[in-house]
């Protein structure tokens, strides 16, 4: 019965774990987007683009 509990807690530790691991490495992913979604002004024709890399209207990629 103890080395069934240690088992069982060992499994628990595990998953406890992996679902962290998991949501801090979201997390990164996350910021990671947020950056590439960052607003940004098309110097073409000054549309201002809130969302990807590119200009909707002139089809502009974003300057760096
Ligand atoms: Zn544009």
């Amino acid at each position: 019965m103890g080395l069934y509990l240690f088992l069982l807690f060992v499994i628990f530790t595990a998953l406890i774990g992996t679902i962290i691991f998991i949501s801090m490495k979201n997390k990164k992913e996350d910021s990671y987007t947020n950056l590439e979604t960052e607003e940004w002004n098309c110097p073409e024709c000054g549309f201002h683009v809130q969302a990807g890399n590119r200009c909707i209207y002139c089809d502009t990629e974003k300057p760096s």
